[in-house]
């Protein structure tokens, strides 16, 4: 039987990186139309509003507005109460701002939390109901989903799992640890231990990566991909510890699935493989034999699907 009435959909809007990601998403999370442009973080309400009213311009009807901040949310008032990255969200009321100018309900999500449920909504996570997400890039994040619900902990930071100690004796963290797996797998500290490395270790003498200055964590990725040894072992190395802070998360909570992404993850199984290789030796078996480690499906598009996803449940 096909349904004549207007089809009822959802907007996510993604401002935790330097461009805001906003996506008209169907009530099963696909994603139906996009908008994107540089984020303006002295001017983010009028931007939102500005992208919601583009997207308005479809035949589908608009139930909800989900943001996706790089921040801290209270779950009580729904307001932003910390953002390092984005300040300006914090001293204002977003949400009351939004609302007024969209008409629309408005909720917030953590970043890592919205991606998380997003895949688990419409992408790697799909079929479990108990899943732990990574994010590694310029920095890691993680969240919980327990029993199909976002597990968002005592003081909404659940799954910080960036700031799992991994070298007790390692680098200082911006959190003030030592040694956290954030100082050893993100992006820039990929590129640091690799420069680190170049320095002081032979086997690197053949490596394309020893010939420029200015290489990035996908320029190492996109050499290892080219069979370049000395890449490849630095992805392997870097997987190692990824795997070390997985096998934590598996002994601790015994999900069924992990999802792992960010920007690191698009060097595919080069990274992957090592990942689940360390899990594995390091993890209880009964536990690790019950866990799926797979890489996130929803690339770019997973905190603004998350946060159409939350903003559905919501209403
Ligand atoms: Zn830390």
């Amino acid at each position: 039987m096909t349904s004549t009435a207007t089809p009822v959909h959802y907007l996510g809007v993604d401002i935790s990186g330097a461009t805001l990601r906003a996506a008209l998403v169907t009530t099963t999370g696909e994603v139906a139309a996009r908008r994107e442009a540089a984020l303006e973080p002295n001017a983010v309400g009028a931007q939102v509003a500005h992208v919601v009213s583009e997207l308005r311009d479809t035949p589908a009807s608009i139930a909800a507005l989900g943001i996706g901040v790089p921040g801290l949310v209270n779950p009580e008032t729904g307001r932003v109460v910390v953002s390092t990255d984005l300040p300006a969200v914090v001293r204002g009321d977003l949400r009351a701002e939004l609302q007024q100018a969209t008409g629309l309900p408005v909720t917030f999500e953590n970043d890592a939390n919205a991606a998380a449920y997003g895949e688990y909504v419409a992408g790697a996570g799909r079929g479990s109901r108990n899943l732990f997400y990574i994010t590694i890039g310029t920095g890691i994040g993680g969240a919980l989903i327990l029993d199909g619900r976002l597990w968002r902990g005592a003081s909404g930071f659940a799954g910080e799992v960036g700031h799992i100690t991994i070298d007790p004796e390692g680098i200082l963290c911006t959190c003030g640890n030592v040694g956290c797996l954030e100082t050893v797998a993100s992006a820039p500290n990929i590129v640091r231990r690799t420069h680190e490395r170049l320095l002081r270790d032979s086997t690197s003498s053949l490596s394309r990566l020893g010939m420029t200055k200015d290489f990035t964590a996908a320029d190492i990725a996109h050499e290892a991909n080219n069979g370049d040894d000395f890449a490849l072992l630095m992805l392997e190395r870097t997987g190692r510890s990824i795997g070390t802070a997985v096998a934590t998360v598996i002994n601790l909570l015994n999900v069924e699935r992990i999802v792992l992404g960010g920007t690191i993850m698009d060097a595919g199984d080069l990274i992957l493989q090592p990942i689940i290789r360390e899990a594995g030796k390091r993890s209880f078996q009964p536990c690790f034999e019950a866990t799926q480690i797979v890489a996130a499906q929803l690339a770019a598009d997973a905190v603004a699907v998350g946060a159409a996803m939350l903003a559905r449940d919501a209403t």
